[in-house]
């Protein structure tokens, strides 16, 4: 009975052992940036994860860096240390899409920092997915143009091909 008791004791600490382990994945959800805008004083220097697509040129300023990060929704700037975003590939402009990817950081609503804006000073990043160059969708009124123009032309070339074998046919008869 003891060694029973004993044994739901181990099992009930290794379980509260794991829950603690995965707890900050639990909470490391990802905050929109409407929802940090709206609420930037709850989030003002806190641990937040911000998800989005690296856009426009990273601004490269000593061992540091400024990217710009978009939800779909607003972009927001990350201080980040240039080493950590030394795996961006591709950051999001007319011609590409920039990698995705999610950063972990202290959440700034007046960054003293920086003149008073509002940032996320990153001390980790993770790219989620790669981006890529974008494909330019087919111009279809070009080519239709062309393949009128084609139709025109061809139907000339007949027309004129076969006015020549009449008049042949009419000087031999
Ligand atoms: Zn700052």
């Amino acid at each position: 009975m003891i060694t029973l008791l004993q044994n739901f004791r181990k099992k009930i600490i290794l379980l509260f052992l794991l829950l603690f382990c995965i707890y900050p994945f639990i909470y490391a959800q990802t905050i929109s940036s409407t929802e940090l805008l709206n609420n930037a004083t709850d989030y003002d220097n806190k641990v937040i994860t911000y998800e989005g697509e690296v856009i426009g040129d990273i601004l490269k300023r000593g061992n540091y860096s400024w990217i710009n990060i978009d939800d779909n929704n607003f972009t927001i700037g990350v201080w980040v240390e240039t080493s950590l975003i030394k795996d961006i590939t591709f950051t999001g402009n007319y011609k590409t899409e920039g990698d995705q990817i999610e950063v972990r950081g202290i959440f700034h609503k007046n960054c003293s920092q920086h003149g008073g804006d509002l940032d996320i000073h990153a001390n980790e990043i993770r790219i989620i997915k790669k981006g890529r160059i974008r494909d330019f969708p087919l111009q279809i009124g070009k080519i239709k143009f062309i393949v009128i123009l084609i139709i025109i032309l061809f139907s000339q070339i007949m027309i004129l091909v076969i006015k020549n074998f009449l008049k042949a046919r009419l000087k031999k008869q």
